[in-house]
């Protein structure tokens, strides 16, 4: 029998693992770099970031939880136009080839046997993300009380040996793993910028971003952004000083 959630998605695209895996252990870097990229991806509906948005919105504008205008924001919210799913399904095929797949269960019909995992997943996945980095921003303009996210869950894993018993909070699987991953980064500092250069996101801070670590407050992604907006300005100004 199918569940009730899945009837919604007749069309829904999934990832499917087309050869044997392999075990291996993701870098820093490659977890670092799956969830800027789920960051950046455009989704095609959101629960968990619209919810807080919706949440910081009704807090700034004094709305009441349980009023008609609370109601009317969330109905506009949920008619805003969102990205398409060929964003999450090319972040898909690029990250899995670094981690594997999020939550792999069945095949999605009975023609084959391979493992394979709705897109749904990672599009849940990356709106945990995205709301995790969303939620640090908000917070900065709220004037009083607080925002909280339920934002994922870890397994209580008991291991019994001879010389006694230990405890250990362990993700479930690798969509849990990144999920927790985003959740230490932003808490040890790491903040999304925007680059004042090419515009585009980057991640900065934060006491795991080893190697080219750049500071909380850097305002361009690269050396090359810097040196452009630089040069640009010079320019600008040597224009100026000519008039
Ligand atoms: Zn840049």
């Amino acid at each position: 029998m199918r569940r009730s959630h899945e009837r919604s998605w007749p069309n829904e695209r999934f990832l499917v693992e087309l050869s044997q895996p392999t075990q291996k252990i993701p870098t820093p870097a490659e977890w670092d770099m799956a969830v800027l990229r789920l960051l950046k991806t455009e989704l095609p509906f959101s629960r968990g970031k619209l919810s807080l948005e919706l949440e910081v919105e009704a807090k700034r504008r004094g709305i009441a939880f349980s009023s008609d205008a609370y109601l009317e924001l969330w109905k506009k919210k949920q008619k805003l136009p969102r990205g398409d799913w060929a964003h999450i399904e090319k972040a898909a095929l690029e990250i899995s080839s670094h981690l594997g797949m999020l939550r792999p269960g069945g095949p999605p019909n009975k023609a084959n046997k391979l493992r394979a995992e709705p897109l749904r997943t990672w599009v849940s996945c990356a709106d945990r993300i995205q709301a995790i980095f969303f939620g640090q921003q908000a917070a900065q303009e709220l004037t009083e009380g607080r925002l909280e996210i339920a934002t994922g869950s870890l397994d209580i894993i008991l291991s019994y040996k001879p010389d006694g018993v230990s405890m250990h909070l362990s993700p479930h699987d690798t969509g849990s793993a990144l999920v927790y991953h985003a959740s230490q980064m932003m808490t040890g500092g790491t903040v999304l910028q925007i680059c004042e250069q090419c515009k585009s996101s980057f991640l900065s801070g934060g006491e795991a971003r080893g190697g080219g670590k750049r500071r909380g407050d850097a305002r361009f992604c690269s050396d090359r952004c810097r040196s452009q907006f630089h040069n640009e300005a010079r320019r600008k100004a040597m224009r100026k000083a000519k008039l």
